[in-house]
């Protein structure tokens, strides 16, 4: 298939706006596409280039593309720079400095769609000195072989937003109706595998198989997330729960099976170089294959230490032997998911937990059950007093939703006036503070994966931070005017304030009062960032307690 099919494609999408429209278009797309390109177009429809349990990626960058571009129609990378900027849309501009570059040039070769995709894997799994380099290339042959709607959806890719409409959903939908698979069973299919593009195949190719997948060793699938909430809220509506400590740590998946043994982060990075000791831990604590659920927590004098500490550890890429001496870290396991290959998740939580006992001599997290609030509110004033950040009271019948964040899972937490935001943007400092960013500019986002500024930050960042924080943005910088940058929007706050207000300043419509920094989120991408649905429940709930 060429990549031009692929492109035709996404322009048609990308000119329907019912999501129904959408779904049939896909659904009568995929069963034309080859066995061996459908899971790469599945993948691309979304934006995604490889499968979600993969840590794969391109590391390519805006300022990358500029610089690719450049060379290919022959400008200066300032100019592509404000085109850009100007427009806002990456796609749309490649798309027509390659219509105006397309009148002097003549030979050009076709883009197949599984080239594109192989020359994505060989940007992601480039390394060392020369990768920049390499990767740089790659871009210049894939941009100079592109006709300038290809161009638009092959920038779009390598940036990660297809802003064609197709989401989670839409895809699940369209594969339903294209293979005749009832939703459950990709529903399903989709929580254990973790890839839609491999969910899509086996539809095709085998759909009796769908409803039979379980999760596979040293593919990770999604963490089940939380939601905030109170405690006399959910014993009344569910009576009896599971209370656990929240631990301040980092969240983990471990895997073990035939010998072998990985632990990965809650982004579903591989962290098994760098945690050997939690692996060796996990590793001795049972004879089973597994695959488990915790959090990892640094101690101090049999204290918990905060997650700084943890992460600490987890970004040493060196002197890990050295670290492991200085920082001690123990793993508290929560959940279970496989059994001896046995798929554990649409199991009741008194059940998972049940075997999880039964199968793990240490580092169980200990459980409350009880339906009263008063026995669970004086256990989150112990796990308060012990160190911990809250408790979470979890349903004891409910499966485990992978990548979901529902009611199932509730947080209790005296900081319910925190928010994570993506840092979009940064002002340069003033006086002694010139040569570091000072105060950063915040986004959320809406159900489409749009991000909305609400809010700048500059209070609560002490100078090392400030120093910190340059660091890590410098290579960010997408573009500069006047003292305002603009930045790749990857890196999370979480910000505290006092009060959520109704604003026009700002594009969610919304503002933070006297809006502090807390502390770096680098567990989280910007999938996870607050979104206006959650901000207008966050608002309604603050006006109702007044
Ligand atoms: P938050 O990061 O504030 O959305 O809270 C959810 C996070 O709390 C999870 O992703 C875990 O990393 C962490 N956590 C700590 N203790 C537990 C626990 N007992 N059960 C589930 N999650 C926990």
């Amino acid at each position: 298939m060429l990549f031009l099919d692929f492109a035709n494609t996404c322009r048609e999408i990308e000119k329907i706006s019912s999501r129904l429209a959408m779904t049939d278009l896909l659904a009568e797309v995929f069963p034309q596409i080859s066995d061996e390109e459908l899971d790469i177009f599945v993948r691309f429809a979304r934006g995604k280039l490889f499968p979600d349990w993969s840590a794969e990626k391109l590391n390519f960058g805006p300022s990358l593309l500029y610089e690719a571009l450049a060379y290919v129609i022959g400008k200066k990378r300032e100019d592509v720079v404000r085109a850009i900027n100007s427009s806002g849309d990456a796609g749309e501009v490649v798309e027509e400095l390659l219509q105006k570059k397309q009148q002097t040039t003549f030979f050009t070769e076709d883009l197949e769609l599984t080239d594109v995709y192989e020359r994505f894997m060989q940007m992601a799994k480039s390394s060392g000195r020369k990768s920049q380099q390499e990767r740089l290339r790659s871009a210049q042959y894939l941009f100079s072989n592109a006709s300038p709607l290809e161009g638009r959806y092959l920038a779009r890719l390598m940036l990660e937003e297809m802003r064609i409409g197709v989401g989670e959903g839409v895809v699940k939908d369209a594969v339903a109706k294209a293979f005749g698979v009832p939703s459950e069973v990709v529903e399903h299919a989709h929580q254990a595998l973790n890839d839609l593009g491999e969910v899509a195949l086996l539809a095709k190719t085998n759909p009796e198989k769908l409803a039979e997948v379980t999760i596979t060793p040293f593919k990770p699938v999604k963490m089940m997330l939380a939601q905030a909430g109170s405690i006399t809220g959910m014993v009344e509506t569910h009576g009896t729960l599971a209370a656990e400590n929240k631990y301040d740590g980092s969240r983990f998946q471990f895997h073990k099976s035939g010998g072998r043994c990985a632990i990965y982060s809650r982004r579903l990075e591989e962290m098994t170089a760098s945690l050997p000791d939690v692996v060796e831990m996990l590793k001795n604590a049972t004879t089973h294959d597994v695959i488990i659920d915790g959090e990892v927590i640094a101690i101090l004098n049999g204290k918990p230490m905060p997650f700084q500490t943890v992460l600490r550890r987890i970004r040493r890429k060196h002197g890990i032997e050295e670290a492991k001496e200085e920082i001690e870290l123990r793993p508290c396991v929560f959940d279970i998911l496989v059994c001896d290959g046995e798929t554990l998740i649409d199991l009741p939580f008194t059940k998972r937990r049940e075997i999880l006992e039964s199968v793990m001599t240490e580092y169980v997290a200990p459980q409350l059950v009880s339906d009263s609030a008063e026995e669970i509110e004086k256990y989150y004033h112990e796990a308060l007093d012990a160190g911990n950040e809250g408790i979470m009271l979890k349903v004891i019948n409910a499966p485990y939703l992978p990548g979901n964040r529902g009611k199932l899972w509730i947080k209790i937490k005296p900081e319910v006036d925190t928010i994570d935001l993506v840092v979009t943007g940064a002002e340069w400092g003033e006086g002694k503070r010139a040569k570091v960013f000072g105060s950063f500019v915040l986004a959320c986002q809406d159900e489409s994966g749009e991000l909305l500024e609400i809010s700048r930050v500059a209070t609560g960042i002490d100078d090392a931070m400030l120093a910190h924080l340059y660091e890590l943005f410098k290579d960010k910088i997408i573009s500069e005017k006047g003292k305002s940058v603009t930045f790749e929007p990857d890196v999370i706050f979480e910000v505290g304030y006092a009060e959520l207000q109704r604003s026009t300043n700002y594009e969610a419509g919304y503002a933070l009062r006297f809006p502090r920094f807390v502390r770096l989120r680098d567990d989280k991408d910007v999938s996870e960032i607050e979104t206006m649905e959650s901000l207008s429940r966050r608002y309604s709930m603050q006006n109702k307690e007044e």
